[in-house]
């Protein structure tokens, strides 16, 4: 069975003292244990959330890698760094990345690449812009996205969790309906069969990823392709984050 996932991407906030302060109070929460639930700090809060979140079954995962193995690449961290402090999961592919740090398909690529050689599991974001879905091309340039991790059959496919994150939901408060997420995902489930064949479609968790918060998750994880949710602004209060991991 494929796992219900619960993923909170902080991107660039919160202070150390804030950091401590949300992960003190998930570590005092609860949900189901049928539940996975990560967070993602920066770098510099990862050793920080490992040590505070240790006594709990909350994993702790990068929000971004460098491709290379090592060398003189000023302020990136390598897949190495990672794994050596005990990381296990990694963000790629998010929307914010491809725009403002122009990761490309190709970049991207070496950076699944990078990420699964060294053992990473990986969280690979993906999903139209406003525009494509009003012009009817989300199916498309979804696809064209999720290319980069199909055309990788020989990976370890239990290292890897799609996550369908509408641009034109990200941050905005709007977020697609669960029509519309369910749509998306039961065609992004028939690519991944198509390619990889049903086990491992059926074993592979699809996040969806755009506005999650309390009062919507639970009519978004009620869908039957969508396992969960990758969370921006709501992962940045314990009370939230741990409502949404509830709404199983
Ligand atoms: C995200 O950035 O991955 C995200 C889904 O953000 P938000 O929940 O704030 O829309």
């Amino acid at each position: 069975m494929r796992k219900n996932i619960v993923a909170g991407n902080w991107k660039m906030n919160l202070t150390h003292s804030a950091a401590a302060q949300l992960l003190e109070g998930l570590a005092a929460g609860s949900y189901p244990e049928a539940v996975r639930m990560l967070v993602g700090p920066s770098f510099i809060q990862l050793e920080q959330s490992q040590r505070i979140l240790a006594d709990t079954s909350i994993q702790v995962m990068a929000q971004n890698v460098h491709q290379a193995a090592k060398g003189a690449y000023t302020g990136e961290v390598s897949t190495e760094m990672l794994t050596s402090a005990g990381i296990q999961t990694v963000i790629l592919g998010h929307s914010e990345r491809r725009e403002m740090f122009q990761e490309d398909e190709a970049l991207l690529t070496q950076k699944v690449d990078a990420a699964l050689a060294a053992g990473l599991e990986i969280v690979f974001c993906f999903g139209e812009k406003l525009d494509e879905r009003k012009q009817g091309k989300q199916n498309d340039v979804v696809a064209q996205q999720l290319e980069v991790v199909l055309s990788r059959p020989q990976a370890d496919w239990s290292k890897i969790v799609l996550a369908y994150e509408p641009v034109w939901a990200i941050g905005t408060g709007e977020t697609a309906s669960p029509e519309q997420a369910q749509e998306m995902h039961a065609f992004i489930r028939s690519l991944v069969e198509q390619r990889l064949g049903a086990e491992v479609a059926e074993q592979t968790s699809i996040l969806y990823g755009g506005s999650v918060k309390p009062s919507n998750a639970s009519e978004i994880f009620q869908q039957p392709d969508v396992d969960g949710g990758l969370v921006g602004g709501a992962s940045l209060q314990a009370e939230d984050f741990l409502a949404i991991a509830n709404a199983f």
